[in-house]
């Protein structure tokens, strides 16, 4: 069975930092500056968001030891996290994927930044960690 994902094009590509207010100065250094802040407690990351056309940069901070993206920084140091597909019909994917036998760190839907629906796809399907996110209509 394949999967019928058809994304629609890159909704974000995270990346884990230390300290937000630091990395905020190093982006805007580069032209790069932010205009959303927000706090997603359900991930215990602050996120700063950058535009690039449809695409979104992320600065992800943790906000706690525990957080996925403290863990990460503390194995692999600051750097690419994740990148993030848009998709349509986020549970229909998940559930034929699930069927497919793909390991899915989110089986069902969670709230995202921005009040967006995501899903991790487990990394090492494909080597990266994949994000799936929709935005409710
Ligand atoms: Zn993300």
């Amino acid at each position: 069975m394949s999967i019928d994902l058809n994304p629609e094009f890159v909704d974000h590509i995270a990346v884990a930092v230390k300290n937000l207010e630091e990395a905020i100065k190093k982006f805007e250094r580069i032209g790069l500056k932010p205009y959303h802040t927000e706090e997603v407690a359900d991930q215990k990351v602050k996120v700063a968001m950058i535009k690039v056309g449809p695409t979104n940069i992320e600065l992800l901070e943790p906000t706690s030891e525990d957080s996925p993206i403290a863990k990460f920084i503390e194995k692999k140091g600051e750097g690419l996290h994740h990148v993030a597909l848009r998709v349509n019909g986020l549970e229909e994917i998940l559930n034929s994927m699930k069927e497919a036998g793909i390991r899915l760190i989110d089986e069902k839907p969670r709230l995202g930044a921005e009040g967006k629906k995501i899903a991790f796809i487990h990394p090492k399907e494909t080597g990266i960690l994949l994000e799936l996110s929709e935005v409710e209509e």
